[in-house]
């Protein structure tokens, strides 16, 4: 046996025994029935209703943005056909750009296959531009941000969670002259709460360093049009380049980054992860194109999910359910460890036809295993009724017994 096979076999047996084995369950959606899905299991099928998918808003299964899908596979075929340089710009993808730059305040913008490669590809090709970058980076980013500085040169300080003292002590120590950026996120979503962006981009200001802000989490739901906190904060002036996705409020798929128009050119000719690769399929630009139309001009759906969030977070409270602090539209319900987080994530499944994520390791602490829920406008009232039964029923709140 070769060692890496070894290796893979070994690696196996310890995270099964340390019980963060990912086991994938396949979910059909069905667009009428959202978030109704169909789970097939010993040739049954049988209805579950999903309380953790980031198509907040329904996006991905509304009218105008399947409309929008259909056509244009119709008129322009599905794949692309080419990276962006090789016959694979279509006037979508120009559109998409412009739109995306709009929305956001900023000058231009880039797309890119996917939230994770446009961080990734962004942040190196930043990083790695002059000499001696140092990179203030929140404890708590993303994976892909964390990707995109560690393939860069700079030295990366890595500031206590949304702490603004340690961030200035981390920036105050750093040379003057050095180049410097901040790279954060608005909404956490692991633990549901926001940055405070302002105060963020002052002590850039003060320290004369570059912000860099993913608003993965945010887009589509926060601010007067869906542009994130820092548009509902009015702070969006204020950031160097927004990153968000096209695959969570707008329900399509794709990433991008927003900012001054030399920025994101000098991206564009320069990042690897945006010229070596296929274009996002015209059939996805234009979904994507007409729902972050429709989300713009529709702040009653953005109006919906608050108060569907706000009102399972206040029948959870009444319940007695442990759920964790929120400031956000995400509702973070702990469990403190691997093995019972996945055990209630599976009974909630097999017994009650509910599914939540349960989230382990390494994507939080070990400790702080949680379920996350991310309530939206198609969850009814009748289903809280049956999601807080089933919960009460599995983390036996009101008996003695435990799960
Ligand atoms: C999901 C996520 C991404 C990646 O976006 P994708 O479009 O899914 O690749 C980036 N940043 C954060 C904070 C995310 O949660």
């Amino acid at each position: 046996m070769h060692a890496f096979h070894a290796l893979c076999h070994q690696a196996l047996a310890d995270i099964r025994a340390q019980g963060r084995y990912r086991s994938f369950t396949p979910l059909g959606r069905n667009a009428e029935r959202f978030p109704v899905y169909e789970w097939e299991q010993d040739g049954r099928k049988r209805d579950v209703t999903v309380w953790s998918a980031n198509d907040y808003l329904g996006m991905g299964i509304a009218e105008v943005t399947m409309e929008a899908a259909c056509a244009a596979a119709r008129s322009h075929g599905v794949g692309a056909g080419g990276t962006r340089n090789i016959a694979g710009t279509s006037p979508l993808h120009d559109a998409l750009e412009a739109e995306l730059a709009d929305l956001h305040g900023k000058e231009a913008a880039l797309l890119f296959t996917s939230g994770y490669v446009s961080n990734d590809a962004a942040l190196t090709t930043i990083l790695g531009s002059l000499p001696g970058w140092e990179v203030f980076s929140d404890a708590k980013n993303h994976a892909s941000m964390i990707a995109g500085m560690r393939h860069s040169p700079a030295k990366r300080h890595i500031f206590r969670h949304n702490d603004l003292d340690h961030l200035e002590d981390l920036l105050r120590a750093a040379p003057a002259a050095a180049p410097k950026l901040i790279a954060f996120e608005s909404v956490y979503s692991m633990d549901a709460d926001i940055a405070p962006i302002g105060a963020i981009a002052a002590l850039a200001r003060k320290y004369g360093a570059m912000t860099y802000l993913d608003e993965v989490h945010a887009v589509g739901l926060y601010g007067p049009q869906g542009g994130g906190v820092a548009e509902r904060d009015g702070v969006a002036g204020e950031i160097d380049i927004i990153e968000g996705t096209l695959a969570k409020g707008f329900g399509t798929h794709g990433g991008y980054i927003t900012g001054r128009a030399e920025v994101i050119d000098f991206i564009r000719s320069t990042a690897a992860g945006f010229i070596f690769t296929t274009s996002l399929p015209p059939v996805i630009a234009a979904a994507a194109l007409a729902s972050i139309r429709y989300v713009r001009a529709h702040p009653e759906r953005r109006a919906k999910l608050f108060e569907r969030a706000e009102t399972l977070k206040r029948r959870f409270d009444e319940a007695g359910i442990p759920r964790l602090p929120s400031v956000s539209h995400i509702v973070p319900v702990e469990i403190g460890d691997a093995a019972r987080c996945k055990a209630v994530s599976r009974r909630l499944l097999d017994e009650f036809g509910i599914y939540v994520t349960p989230i382990n390791y390494p994507t939080v602490p070990r400790g702080t295993e949680r379920l996350r829920f991310t309530p939206g406008p198609f969850h009814t009232d009748a289903m809280m009724d049956d999601l807080i039964a089933a919960l009460r029923a599995v983390l036996a709140i009101g008996t003695s017994q435990a799960a």
